[in-house]
């Protein structure tokens, strides 16, 4: 197999997992605003998603790769425990140091809502972020030339990215965002993976040494937002979070089907 045609499919496989984000915001289209009720219900629905995203598909992942690499037990899992507390220290500062949209002239006044509205652009960050390292995988997985294996890992790649597409666009609709700004949101968070899976095929050794830092990373970031920004803002809608559990479990049950059928 010559490295163009390598380099070649594993962009392209990468790009259509890549779209699937979009694929997965697409039922928006026939969704109206939603009610408080139903938006806490959808939030808990994306804070599901990327928790089971969190754990199936980043850091088992990422000890796997880390444990291939030759790592021991117990430095695999102590690298990517340090990646995940890193990734969630970097979300934290984030959080602290980003000022009231509103003060920016970004956001709507009233510090509620603008509060709400830095939160959401912090979930369509942590899932954004996360698409670069996954998108990188993909590559990787095809920069050995088993052209069946990175098939595997870009189909399981492409189906788990559709609820996350659903979850960033359900989320900036929440916030007042039209749906066509929410589709294309999760369009542009998917564009991140053909980038990164080009990278990844055209550089595998390197690409693979980043991986578990990268899937750790992005899992902390995740975690975090989910924890300290969806959950206290679904609560702040609505006492007592309203139908923020049911969704949550949706979305954790679903997204952890998807991630685990293929593992
Ligand atoms: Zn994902």
């Amino acid at each position: 197999m010559d490295t163009g045609s390598i380099i070649l499919a594993g962009a392209t496989a990468s790009l259509i997992a890549g779209l699937a984000t979009v694929v997965g915001a697409i039922p928006l289209l026939g969704l109206r605003r939603p009610t408080e009720e139903q938006q806490n219900l959808l939030l808990g629905f994306a804070a599901g998603v990327m928790l089971a995203a969190s754990f199936f598909s980043l850091i088992i992942p990422a000890i796997e790769v880390a444990r291939n690499q030759g790592a021991g037990r117990i430095a695999a899992s102590g690298q990517v425990v340090a990646a995940v507390l890193l990734g969630a220290l970097a979300i934290a500062e984030l959080n602290r140091r980003l000022p009231p949209l509103d003060r920016l002239g970004l956001g709507p006044p009233g510090i509620a809502a603008s509060a709400s509205i830095r939160r959401i652009w912090l979930l369509v960050a942590a899932i954004t972020l996360h698409n670069f390292p996954e998108g990188m995988a993909v590559g990787v997985s095809f920069g050995g030339g088993d052209f069946e294996q990175g098939r595997m890992t870009a189909l399981g790649i492409g189906l788990q990215n559709m609820p996350e597409g659903l979850a960033i666009a359900v989320a900036l609709m929440t916030v007042g965002y039209s749906r066509r700004k929410a589709i294309l949101a999760a369009l542009a968070s998917g564009l991140v993976e053909p980038v990164a899976g080009l990278i990844g095929v055209s550089i595998v050794t390197a690409a693979q040494a980043f991986l578990p830092w990268g899937l750790g990373l992005a899992a902390g970031a995740m975690i975090y937002v989910v924890a300290a920004d969806i959950i206290p803002d679904a609560h702040a809608r609505i006492a007592g979070g309203g139908r923020l559990g049911s969704g949550l479990m949706t979305g954790l049950a679903a997204m952890m089907f998807l991630d685990t059928i293929f593992g």
